[in-house]
């Protein structure tokens, strides 16, 4: 006989934890483990919550954000301000950004990065509906929110050709030091950054 210490469903349980990104098969077991023996306070609540979200979770159909509403609850937002499109790479860089609280804009998530090696194209992201957006909405600026990686910054390329045409202000987010950084700790690619983006003290 094999390893098995629980009956299939709590097996179940722990292989589908195990496929969390930041969860191994021994986090999951000990997650697992937590999870019954709190079954009333988190187990319960948990099941419940996850299948209310599975069945509620859309995607925004105007900017690409994952909520249990279309259009999502920052597209619905009327505080937020109009005149600002920062567009990201995923659902994922849009929560950061929102958790940083720097901005009160609205987004435009292409859902990945254009990577000819991957076979994504153009045709594969939210980049048409970007540029309807941008001339539908009258934006004034596009902040290009989009990883400083290779394909990121392919795609903020491509982006801003496919915008050139519009009068769009298009400003990308600066390349450098982390803040709490120690320039010696850094590498040589983002230290010349950083100097490139230097600005005026
Ligand atoms: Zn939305």
């Amino acid at each position: 006989m094999g390893e098995r210490v629980a009956g299939p469903e709590i097996e179940r349980l722990i292989q589908l934890l195990a496929r969390l990104p930041g969860l191994g098969p021994r986090s999951a077991r000990r997650a697992a483990l937590h999870l019954i023996r709190k079954r009333e306070e988190l187990l319960a609540p948990l099941a419940d919550a996850l299948r209310a979200a599975c069945e509620k979770i859309v995607t925004c159909r105007a900017c690409g954000n994952a909520d249990t509403c279309d259009p999502c609850t920052l597209c619905r937002d009327e505080r937020r301000d109009r005149d600002t499109l920062v567009v990201v790479e995923t659902v994922a860089d849009l929560w950061a950004l929102e958790r940083a609280g720097v901005l009160s804009a609205r987004y435009h998530v292409l859902g990945g990065t254009l990577s000819p090696l991957d076979g994504i194209g153009p045709k594969d992201l939210n980049l048409a509906s970007l540029v309807e957006r941008v001339a539908a909405d009258r934006v004034k600026e596009v902040i290009l929110a989009v990883n400083a990686t290779v394909d990121g910054q392919t795609t903020a390329h491509y982006v801003v050709g496919l915008l050139a045409d519009s009068k769009v202000k298009i400003t990308r987010l600066a390349h450098g030091v982390p803040v709490g950084g120690e320039l010696d700790y850094l590498d040589e690619g983002t230290l010349a950054a950083a100097i490139r983006s230097r600005t005026v003290f």
